[in-house]
């Protein structure tokens, strides 16, 4: 059987109640990590994790919370105690015309997409090296490599948290933490709905056939399961994953055209 040498280790995976922080909570309780999960909704926050519960007997704990306040930060780390494995998500930035945007748009884009995660990676850093592992991930987005023109916000501070990670990866390595970015192309879930209904109003197209569009255009010939992102960052976080220090690893379906 493969181990991946997670067992009772402790995770904070934010933004977990639905899509893609909920598949990283899943593949990581599947692996024995036992968790911390949080999202702004409570009933649905812990009926997810209600679920994960049954399906793998690891300890779960739920923080009701919005990630993106120094007070909901607070709580979580609190609930948590000792971090051995951070997943950095919150909720992506509204899509539309840099034209239409203010300062307040932009700085809470910043907040949400950078400085959040900045933060949570300064609450946890210090203890990981001095326990000699630890594993972030930050959820960002295929725009980091493959700008999306209506995505501004999102390109802009995704990328901002990108740069900044990319030096610190590189100065916590040889204490076996890793930091590491993992960037959904379209995947399943209620983000991509959303934004499929923007493009449908835009084009006059019904979201049908935008997301039918989407899923001819990409080199798979669909959308990415969020099983498979889930899967992605449980490799991530496992013991042996050390010497993946500082990548951007993109699941698009081959949609990005590069070889890496
Ligand atoms: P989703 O299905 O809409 O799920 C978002 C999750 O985050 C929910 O559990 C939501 O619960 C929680 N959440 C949102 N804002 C939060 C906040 N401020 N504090 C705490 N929890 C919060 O979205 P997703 O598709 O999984 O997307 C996750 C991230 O990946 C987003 O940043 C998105 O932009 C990015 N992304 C997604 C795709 C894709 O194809 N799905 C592609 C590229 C990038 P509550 O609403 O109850 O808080």
């Amino acid at each position: 059987m493969l181990d991946f040498g997670l067992t009772g280790k402790k995770a904070v995976v934010c933004a977990s109640s639905k899509g893609l922080g909920l598949a990283c909570a899943d593949a990581l309780a599947q692996t024995g990590v036992n968790l911390v999960m949080c999202a702004r909704g409570a009933d649905t926050l812990e009926a997810a994790a209600e679920e994960l519960r049954g399906k793998t007997g690891v300890d779960i704990k739920t923080v009701a919370c919005d990630i993106t306040t120094e007070e909901g930060r607070a709580a979580v780390l609190e609930a948590a105690g000792h971090v051995d494995i951070l997943v950095n998500n919150a909720g992506g930035p509204p899509p539309g015309d840099f034209r239409d945007w203010t300062r307040d748009d932009w700085i809470k884009a910043i907040d949400a997409n950078m400085l959040t995660a900045v933060d949570l990676i300064k609450g946890v850093i210090d203890p990981m090296i001095e326990n000699k592992f630890g594993r972030i991930v930050n959820i960002t987005s295929g725009s980091v490599k493959s700008p999306i023109p209506t995505l501004g916000l999102s390109n802009g501070a995704r990328a901002g948290l990108t740069g900044f990670v990319g030096g610190l990866a590189r100065q916590v390595a040889r204490h076996n933490v890793t930091i590491n970015g993992l960037l959904p192309g379209p995947f399943d879930t209620d983000r991509i709905a959303a934004n499929i209904n923007f493009l449908a109003n835009q084009s006059d197209q019904t979201p049908e056939a935008v997301r039918a569009a989407m899923e001819e255009r990409n080199p798979s010939g669909r959308i990415g399961a969020v099983e498979e992102f889930g899967f992605a960052c449980a490799y991530i976080c496992s013991a042996k994953s050390g010497f993946l220090v500082g990548q951007n690893i993109l699941l698009d379906g081959g949609n990005f055209n590069s070889n890496g």
